[in-house]
């Protein structure tokens, strides 16, 4: 199929034409006649699969058609758990559309007010913005969903993760009913599929099976480790290694990313770091330099990594395992885009067993274990991986009932409180369990 089978209009074709995409990726081809059908959607599907494209394009379609602006109510509003994947969407929204007159409008957290109100006495007709300051612009009047026509959630099931439900019910209560929705959400589990319930009408359920492609494409491999100075001693290894054009490195807190960068940085490495602390200024900053090329090294926290799309990164490392497997998934998907190779290097010590247990049922595969000659680990991984998702992950003490807040063991808190995951029962609407292909794991419920 080609992006013209797909009845979009010429300017649009041209600007897809330009960004070099010759053909739509499956969810493109799939959500994209729907969408522009009026229909509202209900996608599963990862990142990296081209799902911006696959809201975006319609989107713009029906803003190429005029109608009467009123200040402050956009037609098409599109909430995402971050501002790097915020600001990723408003790029990616200002490629496609710039053959066409559109207005955009950024509504993120930790911005000034001002250029935002002003932004929005302008008469946007797409804002793309985090669902808190969304809500507060609602709550002080300068954002009216009124005339709304297409509100898109994007990663829906991170914003559940990272506690916006509250702020999505009150977007949804202030649009109107007849709007059309786009719910994309990388993972459907019980939570996900109540809210996508009360979201849509009769939405057209799509399924991309975007995780094991993502996986093909990336080599995954596995440092078992005895101590955290065993893993500064294998980060130093592996960063010198030439196959590396970019890598981002991952973190469990703040306070290591910082440090992390820092050691890097007195080896010589072209290094910055970036997590939710630092200035939006500094954040886009420091992703602008990693575009450029400016950086090779970038030590991040999950949240703040959230969204990055820059081919040239050909590695991710791992220097503390994720929480939940998921967000092992979206971390390697930082390398191998847009279809090109990557490598993925995770290290573990004993204390992270159980979190490699859940990633590895996850993935439906082990990860493939390496060692440094000179750095072998002196003793193994706990033999007894975690049974379910509420076991002990990296502290070895199982959670209470109601503590949300994950902590890594000695390091400070994490990037932000991860919603404690249980099982439960029967679906409300159909939904795909993350589990249905492996036995246990964190993903089933929330
Ligand atoms: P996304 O899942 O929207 O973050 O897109 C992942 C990457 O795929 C981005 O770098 C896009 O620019 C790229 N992409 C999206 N659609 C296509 C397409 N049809 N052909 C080639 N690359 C694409």
């Amino acid at each position: 199929m080609s992006f013209a089978e797909l009845s979009l209009i010429p300017a649009l074709l041209k600007g897809i034409e330009e960004c070099g995409y010759t053909t739509p990726t499956p969810i493109q081809s799939r959500a994209i006649p729907e969408a522009l059908a009026g229909r509202d959607l209900l996608a599963s599907a990862q990142t990296g699969t081209g799902k911006t494209a696959a809201f975006m394009l319609p989107a713009l379609q029906l803003l190429s058609e005029p109608v009467a602006k009123r200040r402050g109510a956009p037609r098409v509003l599109v909430l995402t758990p971050t501002r790097e994947l915020a600001n990723q969407i408003l790029e990616a929204t200002r490629t496609y559309g710039r053959h066409l007159r559109t207005r955009y409008s950024l509504l993120l957290g930790g911005m000034p007010y001002r250029e935002q109100f002003k932004a929005l006495q302008d008469s946007p007709d797409l804002v793309v913005g985090t669902p808190g300051r969304v809500v507060d612009h609602l709550q002080r009047g300068s954002l009216d969903l009124s005339r709304l026509e297409i509100l898109v959630l994007d990663e829906a099931d991170r914003m559940l993760d990272m506690g916006f439900k509250d702020d999505l019910e009150k977007v949804i209560g202030k649009a109107p009913s007849g709007r059309q929705t786009l719910f994309f959400t990388a993972t459907l589990d019980r939570a996900m599929a109540d809210l996508a319930g009360r979201m849509l009408r009769e939405p057209v359920r799509i399924d991309i099976g975007g995780r094991q492609k993502t996986h093909d494409a990336i080599e995954q491999r596995l440092h078992v480790t005895d101590s955290r100075q065993h893993k500064e001693k294998i980060l130093q290894h592996l960063v010198a290694d030439k196959e590396i054009n970019q890598a981002i490195i991952f973190s469990a807190t703040k306070r290591d990313t910082d440090s992390l960068a820092r050691e890097l940085s007195a080896q010589g490495h072209r290094v910055a770091a970036l997590h939710g602390d630092m200035s939006q200024q500094a954040r886009n900053r420091t992703l602008r330099d990693l575009r450029q090329g400016r950086i090779k090294l970038l030590v991040a926290t999950d949240v703040a990594a959230r969204g990055i799309d820059v081919t040239s990164i050909s590695h991710v490392i791992n220097f503390d395992l994720p929480m939940f497997a998921e967000d092992y998934v979206h971390r390697i998907g930082r390398t191998g885009r847009a279809g090109a190779a990557g490598t993925a290097i995770s290290m573990a010590s004993a204390a992270e067993t159980a979190a490699l247990g859940r990633i590895e049922r996850y993935i439906g595969k082990s990860l493939p274990r390496q060692v440094i000659p000179g750095l072998e680990p002196t003793r193994g991984l706990d033999a007894r991986p975690a049974r379910n998702s509420r076991g002990p992950a990296r502290s070895g003490a199982p959670r209470k009932p109601g503590d949300r807040s994950a902590r890594s063991p000695e390091r400070g808190k994490r990037e932000f409180p991860a919603k404690q995951r249980g099982e439960r029962s029967a679906p409300i609407i159909e939904y795909r369990s993350r589990r249905s292909d492996h036995q246990g794991g964190v993903a089933t419920g929330r």
